[in-house]
């Protein structure tokens, strides 16, 4: 009897439990191999030097697949969110140029984050905003990205997760006498917001972020595919052609976008007399480019923004015969909150409050 109960078990193991665990590992080491191709992500104001924002708002697409396959996992784990959240009350953040791995309390963590993220010459409700979705962002990321850093749960690469700068570091990239006052700025706005996050249904939202929407915000199904989120929809938001990340221009000569598309693609191939060599095929409803065809390639808007090194995917090109110059709006995946855009709603009086639900659709803060 006992031999036929353990066959019985050997067979329920084989075949139902084996095929989950071979899953469940695979899904791990597909969200790790996102990680590490991934380009960027949330950012785009971030502020190393204030005096140089642009040279940190860079793309971001992959990222964002990452967290989509992530998302598996949400249902499970989004039920235990009472719980969870007081658990996050102390980070484990991991340094990416060292290994370490620091634990911080959650506010004290994220006055490195904000301070890495907007400028602190930014309005006080929207830096109160940016606290609010980092503090969001931290949490989903915590809860769901299972795996992803292993002991840790979120680290200090705005490539990966969001960054975050130390006291010393911030400072030292501060004018000397404005240093202190900017610092307790950035404290104040953060301490202000405390245990606030934003949710949706009563779940913390993935709460994705970016520099510049160029007037519109993007639907995150079409940057990323996957899951539509019901809060990340398109929005229009005045003000934000007053930031220097509103407009940029890259110019590629025909050599160059060649070997940058032969980077990609060994098999590409354009050939330069025809007029139509590069074409955009389809838009988003916001007006990015959604399908270009470039040579004999026809690719994703936001491959090309990556391949092109364009800051966004809302542009428009033209072509003398010899180079390309495309003309970009906007900065950023367009998904979320647009930072510039919270700190002109917050010029015109909003409180941020209003920016976050400006930005996201249908949800609460708490
Ligand atoms: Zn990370």
């Amino acid at each position: 009897m006992k031999k036929i109960l353990l066959y019985f078990l050997g067979f329920v193991f084989v075949v139902f439990l084996l095929p989950v665990i071979f899953t469940t590992s695979m899904e791990g080491q597909e969200v790790v191999a996102n990680e590490t191709s991934s380009d960027n992500k949330n950012n785009s104001t971030s502020s190393n030097d204030e005096n140089n924002l642009d040279k940190q708002n860079e793309a971001s697409s992959n990222n964002g697949e990452s967290n989509n396959n992530q998302n598996t996992n949400d249902v499970e784990q989004i039920q235990n969110f009472d719980e969870n959240y007081l658990k996050y009350q102390t980070i484990r953040l991991l340094h990416t140029e060292t290994g370490e791995i620091e634990e911080l309390p959650m506010d004290e963590y994220l006055y490195g984050v904000v301070a890495a993220e907007m400028p602190a010459s930014y309005e006080v409700e929207a830096l109160k905003a940016q606290a609010i979705v980092a503090r969001t962002y931290t949490i989903y990321q915590a809860m769901n990205s299972v795996g992803k850093h292993p002991n840790a749960d979120i680290c200090d690469n705005y490539g990966c997760c969001q960054a975050w700068i130390s006291k010393e570091e911030r400072f030292a990239s501060w004018k000397p006498e404005e240093a202190e006052a900017n610092w307790q700025k950035i404290v104040d706005c953060v301490n202000a917001t405390t245990g606030k996050i934003i949710t949706y249904n009563g779940q913390p939202i993935n709460a994705f972020f970016h520099s510049n929407s160029g007037g519109i915000t993007e639907t995150s199904i079409n940057i990323w595919g996957g899951i539509d989120y019901p809060y990340l929809k398109s929005v229009e938001t005045s003000g934000e052609n007053g930031y220097t990340q509103y407009s940029s221009e890259v110019i590629l000569s025909k050599e160059d976008l060649e070997k940058k598309m032969k980077e990609k693609y060994s098999d590409f191939e354009i050939n330069f007399s025809d007029s139509n060599c590069i074409q955009i095929l389809e838009y988003t409803s916001s007006k990015r480019v959604k399908t270009i065809k470039i040579g004999n390639k026809e690719i994703a808007g936001t491959e090309a923004r990556t391949i092109l090194g364009l800051k966004s995917t809302n542009f428009t090109f033209t072509f003398d015969g010899n180079q390309f110059k495309f003309s970009v709006i906007g900065n950023g995946h367009g998904v979320g909150m647009s930072q510039t855009g919270a700190d002109s709603m917050a010029k015109s009086g909003s409180n941020y409050e209003e920016i976050i639900k400006h930005f996201y659709t249908d949800v609460e803060i708490k």
